[in-house]
């Protein structure tokens, strides 16, 4: 039986239908948390009350449900404010997710920029992280560099400390990364763009379940990251930003609730956060979130954080007794993420067999195809873990490896 004295994952596995289920007549072990983690009853319950009870759009009503709905909006905003350190709830933009802060920081602050000058990313970003940058150094002219890496997965600190120049004015780095589970070093990069008196953007998509995060303290300037893979609803997202640069940005959507005066002639915007909210916010999940985060908060994050550490340090060993069985991703630091390949078998054939025995692992590139090429891989399997995995789950699935490891020779 699960020892774990800082909370009861036993218990906690009730709170998880989906975690019951059995696939191919085997019970499921399911380890692909970083593409998204599974929600609670207590969070689809909060959805169901939002629709069976208080659904009515927020902000536009002088009537009780819109006044509840918007209050309860609103209280998510500045519950997540707290529970990432922002000094105000006006520096919280709700986004459809990760992807969409990204593209709204890229498309907006970008438009401050002027042809020539530098964005800094790492080698080891998930796609999100690249294309909306792209995208905006193409209209605006901007150059963008690449920090490496050491082979298993640290970024080289010198290198980036050698790209940045006066031209430099965004550095956008993953916390944690997706593939490799590194965690980055986000304070001294933080520390160093300002140095050199760029902004950095951090994505936490996938630090925020698995790590205390504390937006002032590591002094970001904008921090983003994702409801679903923090054990939330789909469908909504956190932009954080400093006021004073989110009050010199451009909005990025036009539309209702982000004015305050619209005529043909001219639009005034919206105070903030507002002036980044066009349109009818996905209220139903927001007010959601908060269940999450309240969730999160009753487990407490640090010791998430432990118990997902002992995860991946009674795995790992485990794991690389498998003949043959290479791990991508080895730094010092590193989140609950496992990516691995086995001998010359592809990546595919070995998610599917896992599948077979009852596994969810990812396969593929994760959406990091730089990341690839710097290893020279096309994809690996992935097995990354959370706060309701155990350890007898860990010793079925290195089991299911061996298996699968010598099924494929
Ligand atoms: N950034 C990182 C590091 C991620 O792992 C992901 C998703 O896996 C994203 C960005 C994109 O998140 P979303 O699809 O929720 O926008």
């Amino acid at each position: 039986m699960e020892h774990n004295t800082r909370y009861d994952v036993q218990a906690l596995r009730g709170d998880y239908p989906i975690l019951s289920r059995e696939i191919y007549g085997k019970p499921l072990i399911y380890l692909d948390n970083t593409a998204t983690t599974q929600t609670p009853l207590q969070v689809v319950d909060t959805i169901r009350d939002m629709y069976t009870g208080h659904k009515a759009n927020v902000h536009r009503g002088v009537h009780t449900l819109s006044q509840e709905a918007t209050a309860m909006q609103e209280d998510t905003r500045r519950l997540v404010a707290s529970f990432i350190g922002a000094e105000s709830s006006d520096e919280i933009i709700f986004t459809r997710g990760t992807t969409e802060s990204i593209n709204l920081v890229a498309a907006s602050y970008g438009m401050l920029l002027e042809p020539g000058d530098e964005i800094i990313l790492s080698v080891m970003e998930h796609h999100s992280n690249i294309v909306p940058w792209q995208l905006m150094a193409e209209r605006r002219g901007l150059v963008i560099k690449v920090i490496p890496m050491s082979d298993a997965g640290v970024l080289d600190m010198d290198a980036y400390r050698s790209l940045l120049t006066r031209r430099t004015k965004i550095v956008a780095v993953a916390h944690v990364s997706n593939v490799l589970g590194t965690v980055n070093p986000v304070k001294e990069i933080i520390t160093e763009a300002h140095k050199a008196g760029a902004v950095a953007l951090i994505d936490g998509a996938q630090a925020i379940a698995h790590l205390e995060v504390d937006v002032r303290a590591l002094d970001a300037d904008f921090y983003v990251f994702s409801s679903h893979k923090m054990y939330g609803p789909c469908g909504v997202g956190v932009l954080y930003g400093k006021r004073s640069l989110l009050e010199k940005m451009p909005p990025y959507q036009g539309g209702g609730e982000m004015i305050k005066s619209v005529s043909f002639e001219h639009t005034e915007f919206a105070e903030l956060p507002f002036k980044f909210e066009a349109g009818t916010p996905d209220f139903v999940d927001i007010a959601a979130l908060h269940t999450a985060i309240d969730y999160m908060t009753g487990i407490g994050l640090a010791n998430i954080a432990a118990h997902e550490e002992e995860l991946l340090t009674y795995t790992t060993p485990r794991l690389l007794e498998v003949p043959g069985l290479r791990i991508y991703g080895t730094a010092p630091h590193k989140s609950a993420i496992i990516s691995f390949l086995i001998g010359d078998a592809h990546h595919y054939d070995t998610g599917m067999l896992l599948d077979k025995l009852g596994i969810a692992v990812r396969t593929g590139h994760h959406c990091a195809q730089p990341l690839m090429h710097r290893l020279g891989i096309t994809g690996t399997v992935r097995a990354s873990f959370a706060l309701y995995n155990t350890l007898e789950e860990c010793d079925s699935f290195v089991a299911a490896v061996k298996r699968v490891a010598a099924m494929l020779g």
